[in-house]
């Protein structure tokens, strides 16, 4: 997705990444550009120039994104030790990253994310591990062959075994929808964002009309949408299929653009691909970006089922909509993306779910 306005090339020679006070009618508020080695490009965070001296988001852990901080800190006339609060819209290493190397020189400082990423900020490493047996259980009952599942699962815990771009840090405050983020002259709203990651919050500023997005929304990239069975073992007890207790990002990144459509805002301020000044814009195409992908997966489900003659597993699914993608490094966000889509598609009545003999979930079509 397109940023579709002012890009991010008025830090003006700032060797620091730093955008000073980009919204005119909030100067408090400041835009630091720190780099990532991923193909996704710089992360974007923000300082707010208020007591408390807050940031939100981190950036990874790395000395290019450390160097490049503390000079930004640096020309506003701060360092590490003044910072005193950090906001986390979600645990990931380009938000989390450098939290724990900030509370190292600032004693003081609090870290606050929502209450469903305390664990993933407290244990990174451990939750990584955790996760690969869910993963897993969810892939076979997805119809994953066993062959390709042995391939994932090792790819997943030699991941998981890699050094993170984060360092742990502990919470000093859980945060839920409707919360307050309070500062001396200002106060941002808390929204509840789930999809791309279960604890995804935004930060509303209702006199600037401003939202931090993070991930929610960017300007040149629509998030994946998690999609996982959660740590707990035992399946619902109210399910018909007996499926473990599961987070199921897509509906719920549906749901939730479509409150923001209903909200009215002036700016988004995301963590990456510039500042966005088309809100409604910029939400419709992250809305209609899924939209398609689903059409194109309910249209891959039809022709699986017509091509077997069976219902269908979401594994069949992936390979008819993704016929060229690598099952091992290229299939976990687009199954994610294949199970988002087939739920949402079960919970509009358009699709049947049934479990098979091998106790493989199996999806058709209603005519
Ligand atoms: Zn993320």
């Amino acid at each position: 997705m397109a940023s579709d306005s002012s890009s991010d090339s008025s830090s003006e020679g700032s060797r620091a990444g730093l955008r000073r006070s980009p919204i005119p009618s909030r100067p408090e508020i400041h835009q630091i550009v720190l780099p990532t080695p991923w193909p996704i490009g710089p992360v974007q965070i923000y300082l707010i120039e208020s007591e408390p001296l807050t940031l939100i988001d981190t950036g990874v852990r790395s000395p290019e994104s450390r160097a490049v901080l503390e000079a930004a800190l640096d020309e506003l006339g701060h360092g590490f030790e003044d910072v005193r609060r950090v906001v986390l819209t979600h645990f990931h290493e380009d938000h989390l990253g450098q939290a724990q190397m900030l509370r190292e020189h600032s004693p003081e400082l609090e870290v606050w994310c929502h209450e469903d990423e305390r664990e993933w900020c407290e244990d990174f490493s451990a939750m990584r591990n955790e996760w690969v047996e869910p993963t897993e259980a969810l892939f076979r009952e997805s119809g994953v062959p066993e062959d390709v599942l042995v391939r994932q699962s090792a790819e997943r815990r030699r991941h998981a075994e890699e050094d993170p771009l984060c360092d742990p840090t502990r919470i000093d405050r859980t945060l839920r929808d409707g919360d307050r983020v309070p500062f001396k002259d200002l106060e941002l709203g808390v929204i509840h964002a789930p999809g791309h990651t279960q604890g995804h919050l935004l930060l509303h500023d209702p006199d600037a009309g401003v939202l931090f997005t993070g991930d929610h929304l960017m300007g040149n990239a629509v998030p994946f949408t998690f999609y996982s069975y959660l740590l707990d073992e035992s399946p619902e007890v109210d399910d018909l299929l007996a499926r473990r207790p599961r987070f199921r990002g897509l509906p719920l990144y549906l749901a939730s653009l479509r409150s923001l459509r209903r909200q009215k805002f002036r700016t988004i301020l995301p963590a990456h691909g510039g500042i966005l000044d088309r809100p409604d814009q910029v939400i419709q195409d992250a809305i209609l970006f899924y939209e398609v992908r689903i059409q194109r997966i309910e249209r891959g489900l039809a022709a699986a089922v017509e091509e077997f003659g069976r219902p269908v597993s979401a594994y069949d699914v992936w390979r008819r909509v993704f016929p060229k993608a690598d099952p091992v490094s290229e299939m976990r966000t687009r199954l994610y993306m294949v199970l988002g889509a087939l739920d949402w598609l079960a919970d509009q009545g358009r699709v049947a779910i049934a479990r098979d003999a091998d106790g493989i979930l199996v999806y058709t079509p209603f005519a």
